[in-house]
């Protein structure tokens, strides 16, 4: 106890009082190194870690990205904090002068779109695109939360990190030109959230899957539908487009979504099959897992399978009512 008395009046009295205040405010930029990954001559993403949100990525571990148009940048998703906002920044400041006009956030979960903050405070005239639901659920206090929990999962990093929700609601169907790119919007009702947008760059013919399919990363399911995620990834694949861009892992082509798509069919079918034989959800996980092989070294595997398989055992046991 003493001990720790005099570590903390030692740091007291060498921090100088401004300095103290600064440093409770507002957490350090990111440490490392990201680069923004060229896939069209328009098109860049910054492919974050993939692990979960800690201390070392300080909570950057999503796929931000930003598209270059004639009338300034638009950025889709811009990360999981201000200081991983102000970091997408800097990647597009290195491209062009041009401010950022406007920004779609693929989803309510607040790692894709916290990095709002420090677009806002870079060009308050920005506009902020997102599905209604993730308008409503903002509202509602599911940023908050967010910031709660990267708050703890980072032990204070993203300190600083404030609510910017998106306030410009799209659906289904609309198109957007902004400087000579169309940005088409597809929802598909409930699949990884009930807030997902997939977003369409026809002319450059990139498309932002969301968190509807991740690659070298098992996420979240909980709050999502596996009949939702088949629809949405169905759509995925029926647009056709040139590149596919994860929620989180690499971008790539067509089989991204491909990929995704089987894994979910794959638990499904086999949730089904031995729920049809009376097994209880905890007797199906090990027989769902051996069916996996493919995706087991995927970061958060084994943390995170236990809840595909319950949730999909909801799903058949509801479908079977
Ligand atoms: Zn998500």
């Amino acid at each position: 106890m003493l001990k720790q008395l005099v570590v903390i009046f030692s740091v007291l009295t060498i921090l100088p009082l401004s300095l103290s205040a600064e440093v409770s405010k507002k957490g350090p930029p990111l440490a490392a190194e990201y680069q923004a990954d060229k896939i069209t001559d328009a098109v860049y993403v910054i492919h974050g870690p993939v692990a979960d949100p800690g201390v070392e990525n300080q909570g950057f571990m999503n796929n931000p990205a930003f598209v270059l148009t004639d009338a300034g940048v638009v950025v889709i998703d811009a990360g999981s904090s201000v200081q991983t906002g102000e970091m997408v920044i800097e990647k597009i400041r290195a491209l062009t002068d041009q401010p950022v006009v406007a920004t779609f956030s693929s989803h309510i979960h607040g790692d894709h779109w916290l990095g709002n903050q420090a677009i806002r405070e870079a060009w308050p005239d920005a506009k902020l695109y997102a599905h209604p639901n993730l308008i409503s659920g903002v509202e509602a206090g599911e940023g908050e939360a967010w910031i709660d929990v990267m708050l703890r999962l980072t032990e204070g990093a993203i300190r600083g990190t404030t609510v910017v929700a998106a306030d410009i609601p799209i659906n289904d169907g609309d198109s957007i030109s902004i400087g000579g790119k169309t940005f088409a919007i597809h929802h598909t009702a409930r699949a990884h959230t009930t807030s997902d947008i997939m977003v369409h760059v026809v002319e450059e013919d990139v498309l932002f899957l969301g968190d509807n399919a991740m690659n070298a990363r098992l996420g979240r399911i909980d709050g999502g539908s596996f009949k939702g995620l088949k629809a949405a990834l169905t759509k995925a694949i029926e647009i056709n487009s040139k590149h596919y861009v994860p929620g989180h892992g690499h971008t790539g082509g067509k089989e991204v979504a491909e990929n995704f798509l089987l894994l979910v069919s794959t638990i499904f079918e086999v949730v089904k099959k031995e729920y049809e034989n009376d097994l209880t959800d905890y007797e199906i996980k090990p027989i769902v897992v051996k069916q996996l092989d493919q995706w087991k070294d995927w970061q958060g595997f084994d943390h995170g399978i236990g809840k595909f398989v319950s949730l999909a055992y909801i799903e058949v046991e509801e479908d079977a009512f």
